[in-house]
């Protein structure tokens, strides 16, 4: 198996939620694709008249309640993921609304509604296929297919993979990226840096100030969450509750049982923000968003963490999600919960330990214990809707992150029986066996026995 060069900010990506690949790749798509458009000779430019847009897969299936047409057309409209407003999704959100697309001069009319749901079965390599067609009558003027190929990754047809650059310590294993910290006398956050800049040529400010930028992504999800009352979007009406919580720890000055109250509600601040296809950290995925920012904010606004230290966890919180992602999988499709929650709650123990400056050892042992009893979490989302149980999901996981750091950081290391890559190894055996009812089809679990009610 090949080294680990996954990049920070493909872990922890900016964009509109709910779902990385229903909004966050198609976003891309719609702006990819009318940048090209401005590039057509202006004769072509001057005579389109269409634009047919295709969803194929699960964008078929599940984009509408996710809002991949509205992603698509704030695209088409020049907004992109990292960049954009935290609800612009929500001013694409009429039924019947139409917009004009700027083709660089020339323009278009188009509506959200013109978009086609097309078949949930094809024959196209990736089940999540996008096909775009700019025409002039039965002339096809500008053609693309994109596939989202997850985490909101966008990949044209006919583009190949760009090769990562080679890692500066490689590692694929917990034990082995522990060889490398004793051998050169590193700490875990200067690997994981020097790591980043030889795998993608970045420099160390750069990858600094984008984590700075995650950091104060995370902020703003939980401020907006814990600011927002009403239902959430979608046919189940859930109530949004991070409000209700947050104004209880208040009123308990965060003290005994208001500080798990603020916890609780700094989660699920972030995860109904997410629901509401607000823009999140994708952390390590748009469904477990609300775990790793609701440590961030206790540590920033309850445990005078610096900005310093917040980082520094960040980057530690990253090794363990590149270790599970690489050693068994960050997707609820794949393995269930315990790879989106249960990955989320291990990176923010770790972070919380790392950042409080515990030994290393406490690092990896506090996000093992998270993710270890996150082991077997199955994946049924009622109705298909990132909301229940994910959003309370996430208010778990951010308690559990914190409880496996105090255990780490309470016992001595030498109790410690299972190590991190243990665990990985477990759920990614656990994934394999697990049915396929229980991950993201919504054919099983609560999904089903909601249904039933
Ligand atoms: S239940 Fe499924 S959709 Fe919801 S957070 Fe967990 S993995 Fe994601």
């Amino acid at each position: 198996m090949p080294p680990i060069t996954t990049s920070i900010f493909e872990l922890l990506k900016i964009g509109p939620g709910p779902s990385s690949s229903h909004t966050i790749a198609p976003m891309k798509a719609g702006f990819d694709f009318i940048e090209e458009a401005r590039r057509l000779p202006e004769a072509d430019r001057k005579r389109a008249d269409a634009l047919e847009i295709r969803l194929f897969g699960s964008l078929s299936a599940t984009g509408e309640g996710h809002g991949t047409r509205r992603a698509i057309v704030s695209g088409l409209l020049g907004f992109l993921p990292d960049t954009c407003r935290p609800n612009v999704l929500e001013e694409f959100d009429q039924p019947g609304q139409t917009f004009r697309l700027d083709l660089g001069g020339p323009s278009l009319e188009y509506s959200p509604d013109d978009i086609i749901l097309d078949a949930v079965r094809h024959d196209y390599p990736h089940s999540n296929t996008m096909t775009f067609a700019l025409k002039a009558g039965d002339a096809v003027l500008l053609e693309r297919i994109y596939y989202s190929v997850g985490g909101g990754f966008l990949r044209r047809k006919g583009e190949t993979e760009p090769k990562p650059g080679e890692p500066a310590h490689p590692y694929k294993t917990m034990a082995e990226l522990k060889q490398h910290l004793r051998r050169n006398s590193m700490r875990l956050h200067q690997l994981i840096l020097a790591n980043e800049t030889a795998v993608t040529g970045a420099a160390e400010d750069e990858i600094l100030l984008g984590l700075d930028r995650i950091i104060e992504v995370m902020e703003r999800a939980v401020e907006l969450g814990i600011t927002t009352a009403g239902t959430l979007p979608g046919p189940i009406g859930l109530q949004r509750k991070a409000a209700i919580l947050y104004n209880r720890a208040r009123e308990e000055q965060y003290q005994g049982p208001g500080f798990l109250k603020a916890i609780n509600a700094y989660a699920l601040a972030a995860s109904e923000e997410n629901a509401a296809g607000h823009c999140v950290v994708t952390a390590p995925t748009c469904g477990a968003a609300g775990v790793i920012p609701a440590i961030v904010y206790m540590l920033k606004h309850h445990m005078g963490g610096r900005q310093s230290e917040i980082r520094e966890g960040l980057l530690a919180a990253c090794a363990i999600g590149f270790l599970c992602k690489h050693n068994a999988s960050i997707s609820g499709a794949e393995v269930g919960c315990q790879g989106e929650v249960g990955v989320a709650s291990a990176m923010a123990a770790a972070l919380l330990a790392y950042a409080r400056g515990s030994r290393f050892q406490v690092t990896e042992n506090a996000a093992e214990i998270a993710l270890e009893h996150h082991l077997g979490l199955t994946c049924d989302p009622v109705g298909g809707y990132v909301q229940i149980p994910c959003i309370e999901r996430n208010a778990m996981g951010a308690v559990k992150a914190y409880n496996a750091y105090l255990i780490a950081s309470t016992l001595d290391e030498s109790y410690q029986m299972v190590d991190l890559d243990k665990a990985i190894r477990a759920m990614a055996q656990t994934g394999r066996d697990m049915s396929r009812k229980y991950k993201e089809t919504s054919l099983g679990g609560l999904a089903q026995s909601m249904t039933e009610c």
